[in-house]
């Protein structure tokens, strides 16, 4: 996996992310006067507004519990990350090409782990849509139907399909050059004798989301009663899914 991220490139992530961006997309923030905005605190209960957030500054301070720092901490906080996953999300969102200080890449251009993991739901989601319209999918539109859900709704949510057989989205992920690992640290593979082995089959695919709308983790409901699974089958804790 790839090392430190260059200090520079950080310098670069913590002044083109917008911190009153950012704390807009979990926290209603209004103008303040000075430039700068104040809303509740989403780090303890309040109902007087004592978070306040200087842009200019490029800080939040809570002024009530102390929570305080800058667009990274915030980020970190937040999406209980750590400090490179945050950089790492705040690069991918501002387009911010990241450079690492070792690890086994070539150093330039390389993908942080929280970004492939990203990638490697985005090709689920995708490998899911699709397949909710396949005629073997025909009982998992039938159990959707009858459940108040028309296709608007699941293309609203991002419902999908994950297929019966054993290697359908492996497949769909090797044939977009990610690794059995790299499915497997993702939640979406299992480790098995022979190789990896899609975690979910033939199941309605609920996908779950970041503060981002990134997709980091499915919710996955049986269809039929051959399947010994659980009812519901989350995806297990992973570097971008916490359950806290
Ligand atoms: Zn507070």
């Amino acid at each position: 996996m790839a090392g430190k991220i260059r200090e520079e490139d950080v310098t670069t992530v913590r002044e083109r992310a917008r911190i009153d961006e950012i704390v807009r997309e979990t926290v209603t923030i209004k103008a303040a006067g000075g430039g700068s905005y104040k809303g509740l605190c989403p780090f303890h209960d309040e109902r007087t507004p004592s978070f306040h957030v200087t842009p200019s500054k490029g800080l939040y301070h809570c002024f009530s519990c102390g929570e305080g720092g800058d667009v990274i901490t915030f980020v970190r906080k937040i999406d209980a990350l750590s400090f490179t996953e945050a950089v790492e999300k705040l690069a991918g969102k501002y387009g911010i090409t990241l450079r690492y200080e070792e690890g086994s890449g070539s150093g330039s251009g390389q993908q942080g782990q929280r970004a492939r993991l990203i990638e490697a739901h985005k090709v689920a989601t995708a490998f899911y849509r699709t397949q909710l319209s396949s005629p073997d999918a025909a009982h998992a539109r039938t159990f959707l139907t009858e459940r108040g859900f028309d296709p608007e709704s699941w293309e609203l949510f991002g419902v999908g399909y994950s297929p019966a057989g054993w290697d359908g989205l492996r497949n769909e992920l090797r044939g977009k050059g990610f690794t059995e690992e790299e499915m497997i640290t993702a939640g979406l593979a299992v480790s098995g004798q022979r190789g990896a082995y899609d975690r979910f089959r033939d199941r309605v695919m609920w996908p779950i989301r970041d503060s981002s709308a990134d997709t980091i983790g499915f919710g996955a409901r049986k269809l039929t009663d051959a399947d010994q699974g659980p009812k519901y089958l989350n995806t297990p804790e992973t570097p971008i899914y916490r359950k806290s």
